[in-house]
């Protein structure tokens, strides 16, 4: 592998970086290239420069859906965090993936926009929501994604030499909880919004944050939903009903206020969540005959 001082046109880099301190579940070991780039060209530039090099990278958002392994991740981590324009755009809004959730709601909400409330009191980026379709149970970010522009892995582009281009959602065909991205990279995206006005926004939103407020841990340390919910039927009540409410592994809890939730009740480690995420699994499927799959993003633990 090249030595880190060959990255040092892409941004400020650290080495050996605590993931902890970047994961809402806090946990995780060091990133030994942990970058932090300006623009989504010099993301795009740092992408192709690694994968030119064999270097693995992982991309982190807000770590708000992602727990990070106990041993670390070699390579490179690219935290998007630097990466925070939004630009109004007729009756959209085109947006870096570094853009926070928290801020794209702000913003839309005080120009009046309206087809995004769903997404107030979510944690996170644009990059990482894209990639997750992050939303509620009939809606997702996806729903308002009029293009994308994504850096791909493998041969540039024909036409024009580039590993970039636009893409249209017809192209991407995300899914619930899924935005089907496939190794691609958000670079950049516009939201097509409808007009509204800030009151009647506002309103909307206090109503979703009220009702997420009331039914989830929000104050306390977690990555969101564990699992997906299965067709008709809610991850959350089946976790519920298997009786594993409170059970403990580790530092880590199934939340009592909202069983899909894991909580870190201090000293959790990524293996105490893979365990946990075992044991619901058997459990559920013992009890009820279904299979959860995953929501969180678990990263694999170094070899
Ligand atoms: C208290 C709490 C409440 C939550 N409520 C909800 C909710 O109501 N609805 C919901 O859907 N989720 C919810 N979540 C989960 C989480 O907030 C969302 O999934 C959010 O979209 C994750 O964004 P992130 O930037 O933190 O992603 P990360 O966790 O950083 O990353 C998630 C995935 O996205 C990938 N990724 C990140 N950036 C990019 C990029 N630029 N290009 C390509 N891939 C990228 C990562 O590699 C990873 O695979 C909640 C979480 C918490 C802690």
């Amino acid at each position: 592998m090249p030595s880190p001082a060959a990255y040092s046109d892409f941004g400020p880099m650290r080495l050996n970086e605590p993931l902890s301190n970047w994961t809402t579940m806090r946990i995780g070991g060091p990133a030994e290239m942990f970058f932090e780039p300006h623009k989504p060209e010099h993301l795009a530039d740092l992408l192709t420069a690694l994968e030119k090099d064999g270097v693995p990278w992982t991309l982190i958002g807000g770590g708000a859906n992602t727990v990070a392994p106990d041993g670390g991740i070699p390579g490179a981590v690219i935290h998007t965090g630097n990466m925070r324009r939004l630009f109004r755009d007729g009756n959209g809004l085109r947006l870096w993936p570094g853009v926070t959730l928290p801020t794209l709601v702000r913003s839309a909400q005080g120009l009046g926009l309206s087809g995004v409330e769903k997404l107030v009191g979510v944690p996170g980026h644009v990059g990482g929501a894209l990639a997750m379709n992050a939303g509620s149970v009939e809606w997702g970010i996806w729903d308002q994604v009029e293009e994308i522009v994504l850096w791909s892995p493998g041969p540039a582009n024909e036409e024009d030499g580039l590993k970039f281009r636009t893409w249209s959602p017809k192209e991407i065909q995300p899914a619930y909880r899924h935005g089907n991205l496939g190794g691609r990279v958000v670079l950049e995206t516009l939201l097509t919004l409808e007009e509204s006005t800030p009151l009647a926004v506002k309103a909307t939103q206090d109503e979703f944050l009220k009702r997420k407020n009331q039914s989830q841990p929000v104050k306390l340390t977690s990555a969101g939903c564990a699992f997906k919910n299965p067709n008709g039927d809610s991850a959350g009540r089946l976790i519920d009903s298997a009786g594993l409410k409170g059970h403990c592994i580790g530092g880590v809890a199934v939340s009592d206020i909202h069983a899909n939730f894991l909580v870190n009740q201090g000293g959790a480690s990524a293996a105490d969540v893979r365990q946990m995420l075992d044991i619901i699994e058997q459990t559920v499927l013992e009890k009820s005959g279904v299979s959860l799959e995953r929501e969180l993003v678990v990263l694999p633990e170094p070899l």
